[in-house]
């Protein structure tokens, strides 16, 4: 079956990959491993027995080891420092793979990154948890945070805060990104939000947050064949006729963005 990832055009510009090298070296160094066992994994979690269980999960061994080892490259060059938690890594990790496969490296290993920080979240945090406190000792202590303006522009955030809920799912307001009922479960309390796990589509787009909070997603106000919805960067209520897809203008901020309302 042949699946369009919703991530697999993203192409980083020519200059970017000597940029990434300059500013993160330790983590360039440790990049090609992670990708490497990363695609073994994936091959061997493709190999499903007939109970559609994944056989062959063993050979994401050498996979712990190469993330141990990108976990002190972060610490080093300043991506991770001391009380980061799990899911900051995880968000950290998430941004170096979309951005290592955008410099043409193997959409296999992405999968399997997906897979693990998304559908297999718990076990995920556990590990990142396990290791996150002997990688900064091992890293020397944390060296505090890089501050370089060039990582801002390499990573990007791929995603907002502003989300809006519709009949068939969650959509972002300021990013392309559409994630199915499906592939969300609601939590509770103590943190209530969307458990992002992409179990039903598989179709991992690492542009998403693993988890998007309660207070971060708005279903809009319909009345009267009119949409009242948020503007994503000045929260201010703006107005709009109603169609199944929408335009909107701040007339705060100016503000533009495209939302679904169904
Ligand atoms: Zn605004």
């Amino acid at each position: 079956m042949a699946n369009t990832y919703p991530f697999e055009h993203i192409r980083a510009q020519p200059q970017e990959f000597a940029l990434f090298k300059k500013v993160l070296p330790s983590i360039s160094v440790a990049m090609p491993e992670f990708f490497r066992t990363m695609e073994i994994a994936n091959k061997s979690i493709q190999q499903k027995n007939m109970f559609g269980n994944p056989l062959g999960i063993r050979q994401d061994l050498g996979f712990e080891n190469a993330l141990k080892v990108l976990l002190i490259a972060c610490f080093n060059d300043g991506l991770l420092t001391d009380r980061d938690t799990a899911i900051k890594a995880i968000d950290i990790f998430r941004l170096l793979t979309l951005k290592w496969y955008a410099f043409g490296h193997k959409l296999d290993s992405c999968l399997y990154f997906g897979y693990f920080a998304y559908s297999c979240h718990a076990h995920a945090a556990a590990l990142f948890n396990g290791h996150l406190k002997q990688s900064e000792f091992l890293a020397g202590g944390a060296k505090g945070r890089l501050h370089e303006p060039d990582i801002a522009q390499l990573l990007a955030p791929t995603h907002s805060n502003a989300w809006y809920k519709t009949s068939t799912g969650l959509g972002d307001k300021l990013h392309p990104i559409a994630i199915a009922d499906a592939d969300i479960t609601k939590t509770g309390l103590p943190r209530p939000g969307y458990q992002v796990h992409f179990r039903h589509s598989n179709l991992f787009d690492l542009r998403a947050p693993t988890f998007i909070e309660t207070d971060q997603v708005e279903t809009p106000l319909i009345r009267d064949a009119k949409v009242i919805v948020s503007c994503p960067t000045c929260h201010q209520k703006c107005r709009g006729n109603l169609f199944k897809q929408i335009e909107i203008t701040c007339p705060g901020c100016k503000t533009t963005w495209k939302q679904f309302t169904s």
